[in-house]
């Protein structure tokens, strides 16, 4: 069905560089009020769509982000959800495919575009990112098909020359202007003269449902990154912290960790406990293939879960969503072997 109003866009501005002003005694970057970040963007008022806008109370440091802001924006977006088109959300780049990748798994049976974006220089600045970012972000959400229906119906991060899956995405870059990318999982669109979308690679399902909202995320889940060095004493006290119920375990290469036999039994007596845990590589590129060295086989062997290609954003983020669903360890366990939107190569 083709839609003949303009589009109607629902920007939420949670802080971060892009709205960020230097402050003139410290010389510090710090939050400022969102009406100044549309000051100096008037060309945002050149689209011809309907803006509306929330800002966060006050705007953040993506540094503190938590799941009680995956939340606020979760919610902002549920009550939003038949008003508007589509939703940019603008935050800083530190934390934004943690976001992202929460942000996926909440919003369950997303139909609709969530574009996160930010930048790398503050607006108000003569070289800024942020104003083409916030405007590819607006034009991205206000994107439709031949059918009418929304271009992009997932959680996607818009960084200067891509559009990249939320939940597939990570910062690369603390200096360049293309500070993100999804290494396992190509680009769903090129930015260039226009915006060119990758269809084949946009998340789409069989049947539309209902936006359905998850608010819980299950805080007591860990990364623990392996070293060489790690004596049996320091991992017994990582995988004994109180009440931890997940563990995203970062290991070598290809899902590859220590054959010693103290290793093995204390992760096989956190198995045993019923934590979770899920293996994930330390590489940027490429996943877990237990199966290819005797050191990745001995730990599947212990019950450790693949984690595959999954980022370990996503995969925190994942466990705090299935546990934050109040589901026992053996659905948990299952459910990480399963990409729920997109998430993962299985
Ligand atoms: N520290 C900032 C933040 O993540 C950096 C940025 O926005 O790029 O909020």
């Amino acid at each position: 069905m083709q839609n003949n109003h303009k589009p109607r866009i629902l920007i939420i501005y949670t802080g971060g560089t892009i709205g960020m002003i230097e402050n003139p005694e410290t010389h510090s970057l710090q939050p400022f009020d969102f009406t100044h970040l549309i000051d100096n963007v008037p060309k945002v008022k050149k689209l011809d769509y309907e803006i509306e806008n929330i800002q966060f109370n006050p705007p953040i440091d993506s540094s503190d982000m938590s799941p009680r802001h995956w939340v606020e924006i979760a919610r902002h977006i549920d009550e939003n959800y038949d008003k508007f088109d589509g939703f940019v959300v603008l935050h800083g780049t530190d934390t934004m495919s943690y976001t992202a990748s929460a942000l996926s798994f909440m919003l369950e049976n997303l139909h609709k575009p969530v574009i996160i974006t930010g930048s790398q220089l503050p607006i108000g600045e003569v070289r800024t990112d942020g104003e083409e970012n916030l405007i590819t972000a607006l034009q991205i959400a206000a994107a439709t098909d031949i059918n009418g229906e929304p271009m992009v119906r997932e959680v996607a991060i818009l960084f200067e020359d891509y559009l990249w899956r939320g939940n597939r995405s990570t910062k690369m870059s603390a200096d360049n202007f293309n500070a993100f990318k999804s290494n396992n999982y190509p680009s769903l669109a090129k930015i260039g003269l226009g915006i060119h979308f990758n269809e084949e690679a946009l998340w789409r399902v069989q049947a539309k449902r209902p936006l359905n909202v998850q608010y819980g995320m299950d805080q007591a889940v860990m990364i623990i990154d392996l070293n060489p060095g790690i004596t049996e004493s320091i991992l017994r006290h990582q995988l004994a912290t109180p009440g931890v119920k997940g563990i995203v375990l970062k290991t070598y290469g290809a899902g590859n960790a220590p054959t010693e036999t103290w290793f093995t039994e204390a992760i096989k007596d956190a198995i045993n406990c019923g934590i979770v845990i899920l293996n994930v590589t330390q590489c940027v590129n490429g996943g877990v293939h237990d199966r290819r060295y005797m050191s990745g086989n001995q730990l599947a062997l212990t019950g450790v879960i693949s984690g595959h290609d999954i980022t370990s954003e996503a995969a925190i983020t994942k466990m705090m969503y299935l546990f934050g669903l109040g589901l026992s360890t053996s659905e948990v366990r299952r459910y990480l072997k399963c990409s729920l939107c997109g998430e993962v190569t299985i």
